[in-house]
């Protein structure tokens, strides 16, 4: 007898969406069958009412452990993976010691070892050239280079995670591709929002406005130019490119022209790109506690588009926690507040929601979540699909349930969302990780170390 029988899930499938049990037996899926026929399992869940997408994989998220606790840890991560559908979430490098030599490294991972209760990995920083190598050994999935270095304040692109010079890109780039792994770059023109900062300062424009319209200064020129340098470059190195943070017209339209010339590259869109930098009025409306970026809606509707037929990838959070107090000095100084907004635990409920609204399938929301950064990443097909043999991590949700998101239902340390307010049709009511209900009907059951490292499935070696 199988542990346990999803019955009747709308799931989706890789050979498509339709009425099915599923079974799971130790950490895995055993079998997936049409409504009603799977034999009866250990425990049974009626989910007649609810759609089955495989777990989502988040490439692209700020734990903030070790060094800065204060925000989050892996203790609130975990809820807030488990809240929101999230069964693999891998960790970015701004973290204190920053993963950018093997010794922090394994640090990190034992670290994790120990507290996690979701599966992780790290992507550890390519700026050490000479760690390069070692780094890739340690089972991640991705090297991470930001290209920009903050101004004014000191968290959370520090010295030490960053380069810029193309001389350095470049190199960083061939080592990389000796490694075999992609490498996720942050584009921005550190050189040119030099001269246009000053421009802002000088005239004495400091404030959360001039801090937004800042980074989107002339339509974007800071990201396009970086992504057009990025693009040349990988040509130049083969690299396996992936660009973070897809939010200009221009980016969708480079993209499109290096896929279609068979450059290895690939990208993400974030939450806050569709669903918050995008509308001026809720900058107005919360300062800082709105930007990750402003995007103007011209330019969030083109990467949307792009995202929709998937010329852009992947979505992976960029969940950015800071304290309040973190995000306070905003109102009157934008570079004094630390830049980012949380989403963990909400954007599968954004996504469900553009489904309901008919702007999305249901399909390309597992595909963008969870297929293809598996695919991309090494991660299928151990995970990434709902298939016999795979780990068994899934997530039911009820897609006609409505909620209004609200502070008060924040997992985060942090204590807020930029969504809060926002009344989402798409609600998570279970998420399995191999095996494991680690939210079972609305209820958190975690256990610390139950996470583990995802690595790259066999035959996917680097
Ligand atoms: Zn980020």
């Amino acid at each position: 007898m199988s542990d346990l029988v999803i019955r009747g899930a709308t799931a989706v499938l890789e050979d498509g969406t339709r009425r099915a049990d599923i079974a799971l037996e130790g950490e895995r899926i055993s079998a997936i069958g049409a409504a009603g026929s799977l034999p009866r399992g250990g425990r049974e869940i009626d989910a007649a009412d609810l759609v089955a997408l495989p777990g989502l994989i988040d490439m692209h998220s700020h734990h903030r452990e070790p060094g800065f606790t204060h925000k989050e840890d892996l203790e609130t991560m975990a809820k807030q993976c488990a809240a929101g559908g999230v069964t693999t979430s891998v960790a970015m490098p701004n973290v204190s010691p920053p993963p950018t030599t093997a010794e922090h490294l394994d640090a990190m991972i034992e670290t994790y070892r120990r507290r996690a209760s979701f599966d992780w990995n790290v992507n550890a920083s390519g700026v050490q050239l000479a760690e390069i190598p070692k780094l890739a050994d340690r089972g991640i999935l991705a090297f991470k280079i930001f290209m920009v270095v903050d101004t004014g304040r000191s968290y959370p692109h520090m010295p030490g995670i960053g380069l810029h010079e193309h001389g350095e890109l470049y190199t960083r780039m061939l080592a990389v591709r000796r490694t075999g792994l992609p490498l996720m770059i942050h584009p921005h023109d550190q050189s040119l929002m030099d001269a246009i900062e000053r421009e802002y300062w000088a005239r004495g424009e400091r404030d959360f406005r001039a801090y937004a319209r800042a980074y989107a200064h002339d339509d974007g020129v800071i990201w396009d130019t970086a992504v057009a340098v990025l693009l040349r470059l990988q040509a130049a190195t083969g690299v396996r490119l992936h660009l973070l943070h897809t939010q200009t017209r221009r980016v969708v339209e480079m993209l499109r022209a290096a896929k279609a010339a068979g450059q290895s590259v690939t990208a993400e869109a974030n939450p806050w790109c569709f669903w918050l930098g995008n509308d001026w009025a809720s900058i107005e409306r919360l300062g800082s506690y709105a930007l990750s970026y402003y995007v103007a809606p011209h330019h969030s509707a083109a990467v949307y588009e792009a995202f929709r037929d998937g010329t852009v990838d992947i979505m992976a959070t960029d969940h950015a926690p800071h304290l309040r107090e973190e995000k306070e000095p905003g109102w009157t100084d934008g570079w004094k507040a630390h830049t980012g907004t949380p989403s963990e635990q909400f954007y599968l409920s954004l996504l469900l929601t553009d489904v309901a609204a008919g702007k999305l399938s249901l399909e390309r929301v597992a595909d963008a979540t969870a297929t293809r950064p598996a695919r991309i990443f090494g991660l299928y097909p151990r995970k990434g699909a709902l298939r016999v043999g795979a780990d068994a991590d899934i997530v039911l949700a009820d897609p006609r349930g409505t909620h209004t998101i609200a502070d008060a239902e924040v997992l985060s340390k942090c204590g807020w969302t930029p969504y809060a307010g926002r009344s989402v049709r798409g609600v998570v009511r279970y998420t399995f990780l191999r095996g494991r209900a680690i939210y079972d009907d609305g209820r958190l059951q975690l256990e610390e170390g139950y996470g583990r490292q995802a690595t790259r499935a066999a035959g996917h070696a680097a």
